[in-house]
This record gives C-alpha cells, structure tokens and sequence, in this order.
C-alpha cells in the first residue's frame, strides 16, 4: 500500500486535540481523508481525543489515525505524538500511553 501524502491540515488538529484536550471547546469538522467527499463529514472531538467519518464509518483515537492514514507503525505513532506533545508541553493524556514504552 503506497503511503499516502501528509495532509497536516488535518493531522494537527488531531495531534493538538489528543495533546490538549482542553484547548478547543467545539468539534473540528472537515472533509474525510479516507473517502472522497465534498461536504465535510470527518469529525474530531477534541475533549476524547478521538475521531469519526459520518460517510464511511472509520473512527478511532488519535492512535488509529496516525497508523492508518499517515502509515505509521503504533510506536512511529506514539514517537510523533510525544514530539507533538513536547512542543506543546502539554503531556498529561499522553501520559497512559507513554509509559508503555
Ligand atoms: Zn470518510
């Protein structure tokens, strides 16, 4: 399976949600990565840290997007989440996952 490229408008919002959860109030709303689609039905729910296609149905944590749609391994995952988190220095939900390490 090819990689696909970066879209980091969408990969942020979800880094800096499952970073800080606190930091934004209303879901994030856009078009899905996963499908093609021209009204957005991809959300983020910043407070969980998780995210949902209302189009084809894929959903999951912050996890789940960065290996699926990024192509990363669950550890390139968790090392591109603790760099997001440093910069934000902001830590404490990262905390869990972490310390599995
Ligand atoms: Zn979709």
């Amino acid at each position: 399976m090819p990689r696909k490229k970066s879209d980091h408008a969408l990969t942020l919002p979800i880094l800096s949600a499952a970073c800080c959860p606190q930091s934004r109030g209303a879901n994030l709303k856009g078009l899905c990565p996963f499908h093609k689609e021209k009204t957005p039905s991809f959300t983020v729910t910043p407070a969980k840290g998780i995210f949902y296609c209302f189009g084809c149905h894929k959903g999951g944590d912050v996890f789940t997007f960065l290996m699926e749609f990024e192509g990363l391994s669950f550890s390139e995952a968790l090392h591109m989440l603790a760099d997001e988190a440093g910069r934000d220095s902001c830590t404490a939900p990262l905390s869990k996952h972490l310390s599995v390490r």
